[in-house]
């Protein structure tokens, strides 16, 4: 019977640890998403990367050929 309650604690804390990781996920994603949305509405450069316009073929910075 003391076996079962520990286990039975054991579970509690695991869920409590599994909460709190899915908060941190929750908070990364939500983070990385702002990040993607931000650079959507242009392209970073590959070499130096400074943020570029999309209709921008080349950096305005270094004038590496940009990727989209
Ligand atoms: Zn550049």
């Amino acid at each position: 019977m003391g076996a079962e309650a520990a286990a039975v604690l054991r579970q509690i804390d695991e869920i409590e640890k599994t909460q709190d990781l899915d908060t941190l996920i929750r908070r990364e994603i939500a983070a990385r998403r702002q990040k993607t949305v931000k650079s959507a509405s242009g392209q970073t450069c590959p070499s130096c990367g400074s943020e570029n316009p999309s209709s921008n073929k080349f950096c305005a910075e270094c004038g590496v050929k940009l990727h989209k």
